[in-house]
């Protein structure tokens, strides 16, 4: 029986909120997986920068995560000076685990209706599993229809029917589940703070404390589109 999946969640993390750990949590269950690992992203590829800090990002997140044993931090990509483009990445955990660990890459449905956009992005099924969780509301199977036509190519190919099919490759596997709708991101979060508004019950006690006490993203201006 090969070993259970390990997860990997990236994301900025500007702030983690319970959107996330939610997502992290369900996956878990849903996808029999033995860890999810969070990912802090030193310099985001495809997004604007960060507000704060990698460090505030990371100290946040093993702060949201230290009662859930199953949740690692992992800040590999936290150092580096340059984008760390998933690809590389995930080879790098690749050469770590060895050939056979299956690996899963966890990613809600917005994120993966731009996959077609990320750095050699038609490798990342060649190393890892793509588990996405849609949220009510914004079924992929609808939006997958008005998207990219090799993502929409590679999403039929790889689309796998259940959660064994994640343990029975180590890669190569596309699934969807279903989610609890948590209508929260760390954009409006950081717009509350701006306007001195509460973040309470947004996020774990323990981040709400640590963003006051080091008056992080007080002046935050939300950039026009
Ligand atoms: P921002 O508002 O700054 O864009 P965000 O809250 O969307 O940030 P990210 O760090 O970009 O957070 O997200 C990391 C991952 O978490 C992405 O795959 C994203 O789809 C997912 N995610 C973010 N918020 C939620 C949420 N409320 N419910 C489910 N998944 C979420």
């Amino acid at each position: 029986m090969a070993a259970a999946p390990i997860g990997i969640l990236g994301g900025t993390f500007d702030p983690i909120h319970f959107g996330h750990l939610r997502l992290a949590e369900e996956v878990l269950e849903q996808a029999q997986l033995g860890q999810v690992r969070f990912m802090p992203s030193g310099i985001p590829p495809h997004r604007e920068m960060p507000v704060i800090s990698a460090q505030h990002r990371s100290a946040m997140v093993k702060l949201a995560i230290f009662n859930q044993q199953d949740f690692v931090l992992d800040e590999r990509e936290v150092a580096h000076e340059v984008p760390s483009y998933t690809v590389n990445t995930l080879q790098a955990l690749r050469t770590e685990v060895g050939e056979t660990q299956p690996l899963c890459l966890l990613m809600g449905g917005d994120a993966f209706l731009k996959l077609h956009t990320w750095h050699q992005w038609e490798q990342l099924l060649a190393l890892a599993h793509i588990v996405v969780m849609q949220r009510p509301g914004r079924p992929l199977g609808n939006a997958i229809q008005q998207a990219d036509t090799a993502l929409r190519q590679v999403y039929s190919d790889h689309l796998i029917p259940g959660v064994a099919g994640l343990r029975e490759a180590p890669s190569g596997g596309i699934i969807v589940f279903d989610m609890l709708s948590l209508e929260i991101s760390a954009t409006d979060i950081r717009r509350r703070i701006a306007e001195r508004r509460t973040i309470r019950y947004l996020m774990p006690d323990v981040v709400a404390d640590y963003i006051y006490q080091n008056q992080l993203y007080i002046n935050y201006v939300k950039p026009k589109r």
